[in-house]
């Protein structure tokens, strides 16, 4: 078949990305458009829409017709990366700090460099709220490797550090573009930019699902050389795609509210900073937010994200984070206890109902009770257990550390919610410490929570057996989606429920 040429067009709208520049102030944030990156690592897409899908490839753009279309990468150059080392991340009250922590690590012989990341806010007032961290960058490094093993050596003396990849150079590539059902192909150049006035599906493919799209869907080239899948969509479109992911579309209206201006705000607080500097936003999985698409919303989750338009967390001079977890288990946690940043007053872990309630300082008698709190209403997850031999045991620690045969368990440091800060497992070839929460969780088969004790027992076999008994489900930090549910069945609103997770909040409007 001939590949014809894309229809060449002036004024056709660049593939670009539309990336502020850091810490500038958004007037309207309905203006601003999110990345999301849906995709990755392909070599061939299909896609279909309803409408025509107007393809748009560097100064070159072309209508397709409605239909079937067939994406084909025949060749490319990858997208380049570098890696950077950073040390500490600032809040706009600690900025000033930033010269004393560049001063040290220059006297121990780093070039260490500060970057601004994150914008401010225009209110409906006029006033402006701040979203804005200070990265101290220590290191670019070429290479993932090379930022890894500076990171440990960091880690080795005391200092925990995390890195970033960023792209230098923008990937390219060749292909074509095809309809079996019309005859018809295009020989394409990447990046490209699919538009369409009815969402755009793309087929299953590998991990992935049959997802429909209302936004641009933008193919470049990544990093490994084959194609990405960004979608551009507007944030009231992307918090319609994420709530019913989030939080049951069924659960009442004021616990819908409730998330929507939760996950509103930290969409906002963590736009600009977390994937940023690798060229999106977020990606579509539970490691930012779980976002289904066009295809995933629900008219009830709709009808809460427009209700609450423009609304955020504010303490009157920051965006607030809006962190939520599933259950916290009677107490939530300290932001510190289970990420490594500085403690932010608005998540302090308090009880999960509003009135002083007893507070997880015996874990034991805590864990093995229900203590009262809003959300008891899971009651999956508010108490659970989990069982493992000593053979179970010894499997799931080895894959990660090879200690041998495990002999006990040393439970560390809680934060106040009764989270674990860290455990150290003894096995016949050594001993392993695992600190931080998910790691924690992680280790153990992914366990509901870092909020466990362990009792040994003899199993119907004579066998040790190890007996978790636990609490909560997920971080347990900020909103407690469960409590959440719990407080709005109890008839209080969306604003009460967001004052008691959050301390000292008040929602606040954007424009
Ligand atoms: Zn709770």
């Amino acid at each position: 078949m001939l590949l014809a040429a894309l229809a060449v067009v002036a004024n056709a709208q660049p593939t670009s990305t539309n990336l502020t520049p850091d810490g500038a102030v958004i007037e309207d944030i309905n203006a601003e458009r999110l990345l999301i990156r849906l995709r990755e690592s392909l070599r061939t897409i299909s896609l279909s829409s309803d409408a025509p899908i107007r393809v748009t490839s560097g100064p070159y753009e072309s209508e397709l017709p409605a239909g079937k279309w067939n994406i084909q990468l025949n060749d490319s150059t990858p997208a380049q990366f570098r890696y950077r080392v950073i040390v500490k991340g600032l809040n706009p009250d600690e900025f000033d700090e930033a010269p004393q922590h560049l001063k040290e690590w220059r006297a121990r012989g780093y070039t260490p460099e500060s970057m601004m990341l994150g914008h401010r806010l225009r209110l409906a007032s006029g006033e402006t709220i701040d979203a804005r961290v200070l990265w101290i960058c220590l290191a670019v490094r070429d290479t993932k490797l090379q930022a890894e093993t500076l990171r440990n050596e960091l880690e080795a003396e005391g200092t925990w550090a995390w890195q970033r990849a960023e792209l230098s150079t923008t990937g390219s590539g060749k292909g074509a573009l095809s309809s079996a059902a019309l005859g018809k192909a295009y020989a394409i150049t990447f990046p490209v930019t699919l538009t369409s006035s009815q969402p755009i599906t793309i087929a299953k493919q590998n991990v992935y699902e049959s997802r429909s799209y209302s936004g641009d869907l933008i193919l470049e080239i990544g990093g490994d050389g084959a194609l990405t899948v960004t979608e551009r969509v507007g944030i009231s479109d992307y918090l319609s795609g994420v709530l019913p992911s989030e939080m049951p579309a069924l659960w009442p209206t004021d616990a819908l509210k409730a998330q929507a201006i939760a996950a509103r705000s930290d969409v906002l607080a963590h736009m600009r900073v977390k994937h940023f500097l690798s060229g999106f936003h977020f990606t579509d999985t539970v490691r930012d937010r779980a976002y289904k698409g066009a295809g995933g919303r629900h008219p009830a989750a709709d009808a809460a994200v427009a209700a609450t338009r423009g609304e955020v967390l504010s303490d009157g001079a920051r965006l607030l984070p809006g962190v939520f977890s599933a259950t916290c288990g009677g107490w939530t946690e300290d932001n510190d206890t289970v990420w490594s940043a500085p403690g932010d007053a608005a998540l302090r872990g308090r009880s999960d109902l509003s009135a002083a309630a007893a507070s997880p300082t015996n874990i034991r008698k805590w864990l093995k009770s229900t203590p009262p709190g809003y959300c008891t209403y899971d009651n999956k997850h508010f108490r659970w257990k989990r069982r493992f031999s000593r053979a179970e045991l010894t499997r799931m620690v080895n894959q990660k550390h090879n200690i041998g045969r495990v002999q006990r368990v040393e439970l560390g440091d809680r934060g106040s919610s009764g989270r674990l800060k860290w455990i150290r497992v003894y096995g016949a070839k050594g001993n392993a410490t695992v600190k931080k929460e998910l790691p924690i969780r992680q280790l153990f088969g992914s366990l509901p929570s870092a909020m466990f004790i362990i009792d040994e027992a003899k199993g119907a076999n004579g066998q040790t057996e190890f007996i978790f008994t636990g609490g909560g489900r997920g971080h347990g930090v900020g909103l407690c989606q469960y409590g959440a549910r719990g407080m709005a069945e109890a008839g209080q609103g969306y604003g009460a429920i967001l004052r008691h997770y959050y301390a000292g909040s008040t929602v606040a409007k954007v424009k």
